[in-house]
């Protein structure tokens, strides 16, 4: 198997993002794409398994997150629905001051991303297991995180019932959208205002080689949110917290 050239995510995070990557970041990036594909071949870990995909579109879009945070600093950051660690694991080798919470529904992606964590010898990553909406109704969970993120895990309304109750108050919610981010971010605008958010910006960016646009946006946390959220029994999923839509 052919790995990515070193130092090609370095030169993209630095031309795109204004990352600047050590030989050891570098290096321990090589070294997840190479787990990624072992682990790749017993579990299902994700659907990009070519290395030069799973560099823009694992570790570039993850790391684009930059472009919304101006600096990545000793806050604590959730990743909610993180699959094989993304954007988590990739945030965790490019900002090791960062303090970062991995949190599934699956055990065994856990599982791989405490064994690549171990092995690159990061040592600002934590898992949590269990659903969202219910992990976030712990005191130990509740509005104790300054930043988190999510990629691919809910629709936009039900994505915010996830999420935004884990915010602590000033901190932000930062969702990594598609094409239809506007679209999606106004179908949650009633889902937001309940849960205590509001839209901060919506940012587009461009990967290199990706023909569609990609958004971020983020969601300040202005209130607390209602005890009531998450609801229980799959609600958030099941009856989403839509806008009225109006008659006539
Ligand atoms: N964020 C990763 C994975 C996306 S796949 C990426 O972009 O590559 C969606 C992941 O979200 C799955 O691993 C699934 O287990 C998790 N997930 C979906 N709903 C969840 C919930 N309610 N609570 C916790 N995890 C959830």
């Amino acid at each position: 198997m052919a790995a990515h050239p070193p130092g090609s995510l370095a030169q993209l995070a630095g031309e795109w993002l204004g990352i600047e990557l050590s030989a050891r970041q570098a290096g321990q990036f090589s070294a997840l794409t190479q787990l990624l594909l072992e682990w790749n071949a017993r579990i299902n870990l994700t659907g990009i398994t070519q290395p030069d995909e799973i560099v823009v579109k694992h570790y570039l879009d993850s790391l684009s997150l930059r472009r919304v945070v101006p600096q990545f600093d000793g806050q604590r950051l959730l990743d909610v629905g993180t699959g094989a660690g993304f954007p988590g694991l990739a945030l965790a080798i490019a900002f090791p001051r960062l303090r970062l919470t991995l949190l599934d529904a699956t055990a065994k992606k856990l599982r791989f991303i405490e064994h690549a964590a171990a092995a690159l010898g990061l040592r600002n990553v934590g898992t949590v297991h269990g659903r969202a909406e219910e992990l976030a109704r712990q005191p130990q969970h509740r509005e104790r995180y300054q930043m988190v993120t999510a990629r691919a895990v809910a629709k936009m309304p039900t994505l915010m019932e996830y999420c935004l109750p884990f915010v602590q108050l000033d901190g932000q919610m930062i969702a990594m959208r598609g094409a239809d981010a506007y679209a999606e971010s106004n179908e949650a605008a009633r889902a937001i205002e309940l849960l205590g958010g509001e839209i901060f910006s919506i940012e587009e960016l461009a990967l290199p080689g990706l023909e569609k646009p990609r958004f971020l946006v983020v969601v300040d946390k202005i209130r607390p949110s209602p005890r009531r959220y998450p609801r229980a029994g799959g609600l958030p999923r099941k009856a989403p917290l839509l806008a009225f839509v109006k008659k006539g």
